[in-house]
């Protein structure tokens, strides 16, 4: 084997070498260039994305593509690639917008190429060995490759990246690497799984996935750690699968104490995604309020003439306790809603809440809001004394100091302001009426894989294939070659 690899290496820089001469001695981009033989040129099978760093409104005017080892200019797609033989010396390349297309000039204004991304080339580091492939791109350091499209006269920025080097590039950030490692398995598989499932997601900018946590938080070479990369090493070429079909394995943050059903957060009913009691979810507690004419407001922005809000309820849960409905009850009429609609329609990070009664303290200008608070006040004693500043803490254990004039205290029926001493009892206050409390725990849609559960779960013992199992029921780990 090692014999073969030197003849095929030497092959290789002869025909690099040939392909040099071809371009030094032909016009620049000439067609008609004799093309080296194609066994000679290097070629990548794996599955490959393009993972669009900047698009869209993010679109930008130039990108500088950096390489220490040069580069080589492929043409390929989502199933790997093959070299061009356009070629370039220059370890540093720029791309800029020309009319529709994206083009690549090198250090000398030369232009290498007139259609990047429309054309389906990339430049490539040259470096032989795939682990070494590092490039910057407007800065930032990443695996395999670059290209860009163009959108309304910018550049989407794209990293086109194989799927494990992307996986190694996401697991730190949607997961922290000091995580026990069955639970960054759990999340390398769910990454991968996700990522083949989402290829082509945002077509319309030439691109499969973004970097946000709209599809997965990927941030490149700098994301990478010994854990999550062993945990990708250990899971490599892994993927959920369900009924012989690779899955979209959601997941999120906090379960708040229970998952819920696809359907009920979007409209899709993944076999997969079931609701259930989560037996290792972790506290995350949040709360808001919101006075009666910023609801009312809300109602206006969305088109429901209900008049003005006089209170908003959960009209219905789903058995595990998760909200399943919110009605808005105004002067004029309801307005009711359902999945996903009501995270946004009331600015919640979770399912599981309760309105209006929990204890509560918050500050009048919104910025200390805290649930199921203490309040100690300084200094006070029972013959009152200095009661101007009070210190009220979180059910985090976080501290915040604040003028006891701008604090208010609610028991979720009557509401006080800490006048003399706060264990006075309660005294009525206007606000009362025109506010309405929301608590809750948990962060994220609620869908699949709650990751601080994953975590508890590993701590308990359990390994990454029954984690993935508890929250993804009924799915299996396959290979993701067998679907390619
Ligand atoms: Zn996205």
């Amino acid at each position: 084997m090692k014999r073969l690899n030197k003849i095929l290496c030497i092959a290789l820089v002869f025909g690099l070498l040939f392909a040099g001469l071809v371009y030094a001695e032909g016009e620049e981009g000439d067609p008609e260039a004799e093309e080296p033989a194609s066994q000679e040129l290097r070629s990548d099978d794996s599955l490959y994305l393009w993972i669009g760093l900047a698009y869209g409104s993010g679109a930008v005017d130039k990108i500088t593509v950096k390489s220490a080892d040069g580069f080589i200019i492929v043409k390929g797609n989502n199933n790997g690639w093959k070299e061009t033989d356009i070629t370039t010396s220059a370890t540093t390349l720029t791309i800029t917008p020309s009319g529709s297309q994206a083009v690549l000039t090198d250090p000398d204004g030369n232009v290498l190429l007139s259609s990047m991304g429309g054309g389906g080339y990339v430049v490539m580091s040259a470096a032989e060995d795939p682990e070494d492939r590092l490039i910057t791109i407007n800065g930032s350091k990443y695996r395999d490759g670059a290209t860009a499209t163009v959108t309304g006269g910018k550049l989407n920025v794209i990293n086109v990246i194989e799927i494990e080097h992307y996986v190694r590039g996401v697991v730190a950030n949607e997961m922290g690497y000091t995580y026990p490692i069955e639970a960054l398995k759990a999340q390398a598989i769910s990454a991968r799984s996700y990522a083949f499932r989402n290829i082509n997601k945002h077509k319309t900018y030439g691109i499969d996935l973004c970097t946000t946590q709209d599809c997965q938080v990927y941030r490149g070479y700098v994301s990478e750690h010994d854990s999550t990369d062993e945990a990708c090493r250990q899971t490599a070429g892994k993927v959920l699968t369900y009924d012989g079909k690779i899955t979209e394995s959601f997941y999120y943050a906090y379960s708040g104490g229970a998952t819920l059903n696809s359907e009920d957060v979007w409209s899709a009913a993944l076999p997969y995604c079931r609701g259930k009691v989560d037996e290792y979810y972790s506290d995350y507690r949040w709360a808001v309020h919101y006075s009666m004419d910023e609801l009312t407001q809300e109602m206006v922005s969305r088109g429901k003439n209900i008049g003005d809000v006089v209170s908003v309820q959960v009209t219905k849960r789903h058995n595990t306790g998760a909200v399943a409905e919110v009605t808005f009850v105004g002067t004029k009429g309801t307005a009711k809603f359902t999945k996903s609609t009501i995270l946004s329609v009331l600015g919640l990070k979770s399912f599981m809440f309760a309105i209006n009664d929990s204890q509560f303290v918050w500050s009048k200008d919104g910025q200390a809001v805290v649930t199921d608070a203490k309040v100690n006040v300084l200094g006070a004693n029972s013959t009152g004394e200095d009661l101007s500043t009070v210190y009220v803490i979180g059910a985090d254990g976080d501290v915040v100091k604040m003028p006891a004039s701008d604090v208010r205290i609610t028991n979720g029926t009557q509401t006080a302001m800490p006048q003399g001493q706060v264990s006075s009892g309660w005294t009525d206050d206007p606000v009362k009426s025109s506010v309405v409390y929301i608590a809750g725990s948990g962060w994220g849609h609620g869908v699949g894989m709650p990751q601080t559960s994953a975590r508890n779960m590993a701590q308990l013992g359990f390994g990454c294939e029954e984690i993935l199992k508890y929250y993804y029921e009924g799915t299996e780990i396959g290979d993701l070659a067998d679907f390619r």
